[in-house]
Formats: C-alpha cells, structure tokens, sequence
C-alpha cells in the first residue's frame, strides 16, 4: 500500500471514535478504579496470580502470535497453539489480526516514512505510541493487499469479520470464570481485566515508540530502530527492535544467548515438544557480518566526527581500520563464493557424495567465519588503543 503524500489529508484525518475511547477511557479508569479496589478490597493473591498468567498469556499472544507468527512467518505453529494465541490476541484488544498484521508489514516495508509507515517514528513519540491509532491517518487505511496468506484462513477472517462481537465476548467468558475461580469478580473484571489491559497496551506501544527512539544500533543504521534490553524485559524480548528490523524474519529478537527474549523461548519450548516447527533463524555469519559493517562505520565516524586531536596516531589509526575493511570485504567475498558453491554443490552432486561435500564446505565456511571473528578483533584492538591514546593526551 503506498499513501498519497498529502499532509492536508493527515492534518484533516477525521476521529477514529471506538480506538480513540478505548484508548484514552481505559488508562483513566484504571488510574481510578485500581487504586479504589486496592484500598477497598486489599490485595487477593488469586487475583494477582490470575493477573500474571493473563499478563503472560495475552503479552505472549501478541509477540510470538500477532508479531513473529502471523505477520512475519518466522516459524509455523500447530493448530491448538494457534488458537490458544489467537484467544489471547483478541483479550489483549489490540484490533483484529488482519489490521495489525497488515499494518506491522507495512511497518517493516515503509519504516520511518511519514506517509507509508503506519507508526513512522519521524512523526514523533506521541504519534507513533498511540495517536496514530486515534484518527484515520491515511496510512493507517489498510486494503490488506500485503496478508494474502492471512486471507485464506479461516478462523483468522472469523476473527476479523466478527472482531468487536470476538473481543467484548472473550474478555466477558474469560474473566466471568477468573471471578468464579478466584471469588473475587471485581477483581477479575478491574485487575485481571482493566489493569492487565492497559499494561500490555502501552508495553506494545513502547515497541513502536521507545524502540525508535533510544538504545543502540549494532547491526543496521539505516533505520530509527534501536536494541534496548530495558524494553526487552516489559516486551517479552521484543526491545531488541535494530536487529529485528533487519531480520525480520528471524523467530528470534535477542540473538545473543544472554539477551532477555522470553518469546524465542517459548517458541523453541514448543517446537521441542512438537507444538511449532519451521523456525527460521539467519546464520550466524551473515549475522556478524552485520555487525562487523556497524563497527567500521562507528570507528570512521569517530574519526570524521574531529572529537580526538588529528595527530599523527590518528592518522595511522584511520589507514589501519581501511586496511581492515578492505581484508574483511575479501573475506565477505569469500563468503559469498562458497555460499554459492554450496548452492551450486547441491544442485549437481550424487546423493552418497553430498554428505562428503557438505563436511568439505563446513570447514571451510568455518574459516571464513574465524577470519571474521580476527577482523572483529582486531577493530576492537584498534579501538582500544585509541581510546588509550585520547586518554593520556588529555
Ligand atoms: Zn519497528
Ligand atoms: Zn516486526
């Protein structure tokens, strides 16, 4: 979907009146009727158990169902799981999936556009954490052009053609039997529901909002999308927004073994038991590749940026880290022949001779990737000793 380029059109955008009292009502009486309940009733600890399940289940639901299932494909779910994340989704009232999904595609397709981007973080905070969602913006107009795969299915245009009847009955059942089991209906209705509501609203919110604005940018500066482990732990890992916006694809959000992505977890918790099963993760050559890139442009930044004195160590400084990009732009040629090779290897070889082959190319590709790690070091080294030499000129 491409947007006509008219600020007019976004100026004039008419009031989005359900979104727009959902949104604005549901913080201010949570802000009244939370407080009230605690004072009144105390705190029930079914009630908070209750919470923190539905904090989970509906959180998860939007993160490794909306997000990583349904808009990326990053892996394939068994049916019981898919509706068991659908239910959750549609608690958590953050519009039907064909609307999300077709608005997170355009997201990733168009980021940071004002026009096409449906959240565009050039907008600013206020915009793209919820004010997008209170006009029709024309960007926030979608054909559904890009959910051709989400159309076919069945139980999703169920719960899109029948989406305010799906939300206003599973919150009511779910929290009805919440009240019957802990005893506490009030509680489950302003804690259980209200509360736990807000919080993952805004939590997502964050996502489009917080993590195009702050955090750092390890594997691409070409977007406003940042890693931030902060917004990791309220996202169910989905901070970690640079590397995401670069591999979309990828189930993961925290690539790293100790980032904080409870939703990879969940993921690979349930292909290990049968329940998900194509889970697509890039490899991790093309992965450090990325952030090799990001170091060099980082290091000649700070050169260019003239924030050290432009002596004569400087001076070698900047001849080392070309010499180095020029080395690991070999390499990444390498890289790239023996990608084809195997390619090329697969297509031709006998099937007894292809393990043989395949052992060849694995060593070699594990070569590769040693030389990268050097190049990687070596920069860092670099590095080092600059920021050594800054410090004692000082
Ligand atoms: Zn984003
Ligand atoms: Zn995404």
């Amino acid at each position: 979907m491409s947007v006509e380029r008219n600020p007019e059109a976004f100026e004039n955008a008419p009031i989005n009146w359900v979104p727009a009292i959902v949104l604005l009502s549901t913080p201010l009486l949570a802000l009244v009727l939370v407080p009230w309940y605690l004072w009144s009733h105390g705190a029930n600890p079914a009630t908070w158990t209750a919470f923190a399940i539905f904090m989970a289940w509906t959180g998860l639901s939007i993160t490794a169902g909306y997000h990583r299932l349904w808009s990326h494909k990053a892996y394939d779910a068994h049916p019981v799981v898919k509706y068991v994340l659908l239910f959750g989704a549609t608690l958590a009232v953050q519009s039907s999936v064909f609307d999300w999904c077709s608005g997170h595609r355009s997201h990733h397709r168009h980021v940071d556009d004002e026009y096409d981007d449906p959240y565009s973080s050039r907008r600013g905070f206020w915009f793209s954490h919820m004010q997008w969602m209170l006009r029709k913006f024309p960007s926030g107009q979608y054909d559904y052009k890009n959910i051709p795969d989400l159309k076919k299915d069945k139980l999703l245009t169920f719960q899109h053609n029948h989406y305010g009847l799906c939300v206003v009955a599973s919150n009511a059942i779910a929290l009805t039997i919440v009240g019957f089991i802990t005893g506490d209906m009030l509680g489950a209705f302003i804690i259980v529901g209200l509360l736990r509501l807000v919080l993952t609203h805004h939590f997502t919110f964050f996502i489009n909002s917080l993590c195009h604005m702050f955090g750092s940018r390890p594997y691409t500066d070409e977007n406003t999308a940042r890693d931030n482990p902060i917004l990791a732990i309220f996202t169910w890992g989905e901070g970690y927004h640079n590397y995401h916006h670069y591999f979309q694809y990828d189930y993961r959000n925290g690539v790293k073994w100790w980032q904080y992505d409870p939703t990879k977890w969940f993921i690979l918790g349930l292909s290990k038991i049968g329940l998900a099963k194509d889970l697509k993760r890039v490899d991790g050559l093309t992965i450090k590749h990325a952030e090799v890139i990001m170091q060099f442009k980082r290091a000649q930044a700070r050169i260019d940026g003239g924030e050290m004195s432009l002596d004569e160590r400087l001076a070698a400084f900047k001849e080392r880290i070309s010499a180095e990009y020029e080395a690991f732009s070999q390499t990444v040629e390498e890289w790239h022949t023996l990608k084809a090779k195997s390619v090329e290897l697969k297509r031709t070889e006998f099937a007894n001779r292809l393990h043989e082959a395949d052992e060849r190319l694995k060593e070699q590709f594990s070569l590769v990737e040693a030389k990268i790690r050097e190049h990687s070091e070596r920069i860092e080294l670099a590095y080092a000793h600059l920021k050594g030499k800054a410090a004692t000129a000082k």
